[in-house]
C-alpha cells in the first residue's frame, strides 16, 4: 500500500500496525499513537473512534469530521442453535447485509465467513445462489465477521473458512489482504484457514501466484467443491461449470499443488438420489484418486423454494465406504444449527 493511499484511508480496520504507524505519522501524530490505534482495533476491539479514549479528544473529533472511521458493521440478528452454533447478520454502512456463522467444539471455534454480498455462482442448490450477487466484500467487512463472533461468543476464533455467502476467487484481492490480517493481526495462523471454490475460470493460478507474492507463501487450504464426479451433472448443479470444465479444474488444481505444495481438498455436497449413487462415488474416486487428497462429504441442508433432498444416513455411508475402500481419505462433515435456518444464505434471505 502507497504511502499516499494510505494518507486518504478513511476506514481504519485491516490495516496492518506498520500501516496505522504510518497513517498516524501522516495525520500529523507520533507513530505510537498508530499502535494504540492497533491495540484497540483487533485487542480491544474498539467499534467507534469515539470509544478509544487513550487518543487525544480533539483529534478524535477531527477525524470524525473528516469522515475517518474504524470500518465495523453492525449486528442486524443473531440465532444460536441448540449445539450452540451462532449466526450472526451483520449489516454494512451501505445497507447491505452478510452472514457470518461460529461453529465451537470444546477446542476449535471455527468461523465461517462470507466474501461478498450475495453470489453470481448461482449454484442450484444454494439461497445465497438464488439472490445474486451484490457486490464483493472489502478487508475491513471480512475482518470484522470474525471480531463480530469473537465478541459475540467470548471466546477467541481458532479457525477461518471462507465458505459462507460469496465465491472468495472472485474477490481474490480482498481475501488475501483479510488472510495477511487475520495471520498477523489476529493471530490465526495461514494453516488455520481455508479458502473455499466452486472454481472460476484462470483464478487458481492467479491466487497461487498472489498468496506468494503478498503472503510469502500460500500455506491456508485450498477446498474445491466439485458435487459431481462429471461435467454433465456438475453443469446440472453449477451453471457457471459450463465454462469451466472439470477436467481443466483438476488441472489447474494440480499445477495449485505444483506452485504452492499444498494439497488440495475436496468438496462434494450429498443430494439425495440425485449425485449419490454408489457408481459416483466410483466415478469420483477415478477422478481425485491420484491427487492423494482429502473428500469432505457434506449432507445438504434442505431450504425452503428449491427442490433437493437430504439423502439419508444408509446412502451417506455408501457413498463414504465406496470411497474409502478405493483409497481415498474421506470425512463425512457434520451439519451444525440445522435447526436455525443453518444453510448459507437463509438468513440475509429471510431479513431482505
Ligand atoms: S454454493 Fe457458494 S459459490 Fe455456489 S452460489 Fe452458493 S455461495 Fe455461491
Amino acid at each position: 500500500m502507497s504511502g499516499h493511499c494510505i494518507a486518504t484511508r478513511k476506514v481504519l480496520l485491516g490495516l496492518s500496525c506498520k500501516e496505522l504507524e504510518e497513517w498516524a505519522l501522516l495525520q500529523g501524530q507520533s507513530a505510537y499513537r498508530g499502535r494504540q490505534l492497533h491495540d484497540w482495533l483487533y485487542v480491544k476491539g474498539a467499534r467507534s473512534l469515539e470509544s478509544i479514549t487513550v487518543l487525544p479528544k480533539a483529534w478524535r473529533i477531527e477525524l470524525q469530521r473528516k469522515g475517518v472511521t474504524v470500518g465495523r458493521l453492525s449486528e442486524l440478528k443473531r440465532v444460536v442453535s441448540v449445539d450452540s452454533t451462532m449466526k450472526l447478520l451483520l449489516g454494512t454502512i451501505d445497507g447491505e447485509s452478510v452472514e457470518t456463522v461460529g461453529i465451537p467444539t470444546q477446542k476449535r471455534l471455527t468461523i465461517c465467513v462470507s466474501s461478498q454480498v450475495g453470489c453470481p455462482m448461482a449454484c442450484r442448490f444454494c439461497a445465497t445462489g438464488i439472490e445474486g450477487l451484490q457486490r464483493s466484500l472489502w478487508t475491513h467487512e471480512i475482518v470484522d465477521q470474525i471480531l463480530s463472533v469473537r465478541e459475540a461468543m467470548s471466546r477467541r476464533p481458532t479457525h477461518v473458512v471462507f465458505m459462507g455467502m460469496g465465491e472468495p476467487l472472485l474477490n481474490i484481492d480482498q481475501i488475501l489482504a483479510s488472510i495477511q490480517c487475520l495471520n498477523e493481526d489476529l493471530g490465526i495462523g495461514q494453516r488455520r484457514i481455508t479458502v473455499s471454490t466452486v472454481g472460476v475460470k484462470d483464478a487458481l493460478p492467479r491466487l497461487a501466484e498472489s498468496a506468494i507474492a503478498r503472503l510469502g507463501r500460500a500455506q491456508f487450504t485450498l477446498a474445491v467443491s466439485l458435487h459431481a464426479p462429471n461435467q454433465q451433472l456438475r453443469e446440472k448443479l453449477i451453471p457457471t461449470a459450463r465454462r469451466y470444465p472439470l477436467e481443466s479444474l483438476l488441472t489447474d488444481c494440480q499445477h495449485y499443488l505444483a506452485v504452492t505444495g499444498r494439497r488440495v481438498s475436496f468438496e462434494y455436497i450429498l443430494l439425495g438420489k440425485l449425485n449419490d449413487f454408489p457408481q459416483h462415488a466410483e466415478e469420483l474416486a477415478d477422478r481425485v484418486g491420484g491427487f492423494q487428497s482429502h473428500v469432505n462429504l457434506i449432507a445438504y441442508n434442505p431450504i425452503k423454494g428449491v427442490d433437493f433432498k437430504r439423502p439419508d444416513e444408509n446412502r451417506i455411508k455408501a457413498f463414504r465406504d465406496v470411497l474409502e475402500r478405493r483409497g481415498i481419505a474421506v470425512t463425512v462433515r457434520s451439519s451444525r444449527g440445522l435447526d436455525q435456518n443453518a444453510a448459507c444464505g437463509q438468513l440475509r434471505r429471510q431479513h431482505v
